[in-house]
C-alpha cells in the first residue's frame, strides 16, 4: 500500500494514520522525495481500503502488490517526464537520442562528437570518464578532469551529459558537471550506491544488470525513488544468456513489459546489447518499434581508434543515418498508436 501524505498533514493525524495501518498488520516505511511524503505499507493481509481512505491528512493511496511501490503504474499511471532545461526532455510520446563515445578521451573527441550531435539536433551525450573494465589493464577514463573539460565545451553548445557513476564518493565531485547519472549494468545492484543517488536532485539512468531480471530492475529503480530521487529512467542494454554470437542479447521484451508496469520512462542501448557495429541500426530501430521513449548509442569519428567498444561504435555517417532512421520509425510507430 502506499500513502501519500498531504503537505500540511499534522503530526497528530499522521500518528493517527501510522497506528491505523499498524492494526490492520502492516509494516511502515516513510519515504520523503523531492516532490512528496509517502507512507509504504507492507503486508499481506486483505483489508478495506476505504477504513485507512478516511483518515484525515490523506492525498491519494493505492493498494500496490508488486514487490516494487512507488515505480509500479499501479502508484501512477501518468508516465514520468525527465526535464533536462533547456527544453531537452525525456519522456512518454516522444523519442530521446542520446549519443556519444564509449568513453571520453581527449578534448579535439569531444569537440568532434559535441559538433556531430550539434549538426544532427542531438541533445544529449553520452560519455564515460570512470569506466568499469573487465580487465584493469585497459583504459579506465580520463576521470573528473575529463568531465570538468567535456561540461565546459558541452555547456557552451546546449548539450546534456549522461555519464557513468561508479562509486559514491564520485557522486558530488561530478555532481556539477552532471545532466544524468548513469548506473551501468555491473552496479545495477550496488545498493549503497543506489540509495546515495536517492538524495541527489539530478536524473538518474539505470542500466539493466548484466544478468538481471526486469523485476530487479524495477527494485533497483525503487530504491533511488524511495531514497527521495524520483528521477528515473530505465534502459535496456541486452543480458547475459547462453548465446554467443553477439555480446549480449538485447531483450526487447522488456520494453513494452516496462512500459507496463512503470510509469518511468525506457530507453534502449543497442550498442551494449548487441555489441556489433553493423547490427546496432536495426536493433536502434526495433528498440524504437518496441515502444522505447529514447535510444542511447555509441558513436565516435574513428570507431576502429576508440579507447573502448570501438566494435560496436558508429562512425558519425552511420550515427548521422540512424538519427534520421530513429525520427522517421518513431514517426511511423506514432501512426500505428493513432489507428
Ligand atoms: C557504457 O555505457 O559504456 C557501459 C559500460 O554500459 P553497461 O554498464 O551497460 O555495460
Ligand atoms: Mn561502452
Amino acid at each position: 500500500m502506499i500513502i501519500q501524505l498531504k503537505e500540511n498533514i499534522s503530526a497528530k493525524q499522521k500518528e493517527a494514520l501510522i497506528q491505523e495501518v499498524h492494526e490492520i498488520g502492516y509494516k511502515i516505511t516513510e519515504v520523503k522525495t523531492q516532490l512528496g511524503d509517502y507512507l509504504i505499507g507492507i503486508g499481506k493481509k486483505e483489508f478495506d481500503i476505504r477504513k485507512i481512505g478516511q483518515k484525515e491528512g490523506i492525498e491519494d493511496i493505492h493498494i500496490v502488490s508488486d514487490e516494487y511501490k512507488l515505480v509500479s503504474k499501479k502508484w501512477k499511471v501518468k508516465p514520468t517526464s525527465i526535464d533536462l532545461g533547456d527544453e531537452v526532455c525525456i519522456k512518454d510520446g516522444d523519442m530521446a537520442i542520446i549519443a556519444g563515445p564509449c568513453s571520453i578521451e581527449s578534448e579535439e573527441q569531444i569537440r568532434k562528437v559535441v559538433a556531430h550531435l550539434k549538426e544532427n539536433g542531438i541533445r544529449m551525450m553520452r560519455g564515460g570518464v570512470f569506466k568499469p573494465r573487465t580487465s584493469p589493464y585497459a583504459f579506465r577514463g580520463m576521470g573528473i578532469d575529463g568531465l570538468k573539460l567535456w561540461y565546459s565545451i558541452a555547456k557552451e553548445e546546449g548539450i546534456k551529459i549522461v555519464t557513468e557513476v561508479m562509486q559514491v564518493s564520485q557522486i558530488e565531485e561530478m555532481y556539477p558537471y552532471t545532466d544524468i547519472y548513469q548506473v551501468g549494468a555491473r552496479n545495477t545492484q550496488n545498493f549503497n550506491l543506489l540509495d546515495e543517488l536517492g538524495k541527489v536532485d539530478k536524473a538518474v539512468m539505470i542500466k539493466r544488470g548484466i544478468s538481471g531480471t526486469i523485476e530487479e530492475l524495477l527494485q533497483s529503480a525503487e530504491y533511488v525513488f524511495s531514497g527521495g530521487n524520483e528521477k528515473l529512467i530505465l534502459c535496456e542494454r541486452g543480458i547475459r544468456t547462453y548465446e554467443k554470437a553477439s555480446r549480449n542479447t538485447l531483450d526487447l521484451n522488456a520494453v513494452p513489459i516496462l512500459k507496463s508496469k512503470s510509469h518511468l520512462p525506457v530507453i534502449v542501448d543497442p550498442s551494449h546489447g548487441i555489441g556489433i557495429r553493423e547490427y546496432v541500426p536495426q536493433m536502434a530501430l526495433a528498440g524504437v518499434m518496441a515502444g522505447a521513449d529514447g535510444i542511447i548509442y555509441e558513436t565516435h569519428e574513428i570507431p576502429e581508434k576508440a579507447y573502448s567498444d570501438g566494435q560496436q561504435t558508429l562512425d558519425f555517417s552511420q550515427s548521422a543515418r540512424l538519427a534520421d532512421w530513429i525520427r522517421q520509425t518513431f514517426a511511423m510507430r506514432k501512426t500505428f498508436e493513432l489507428l
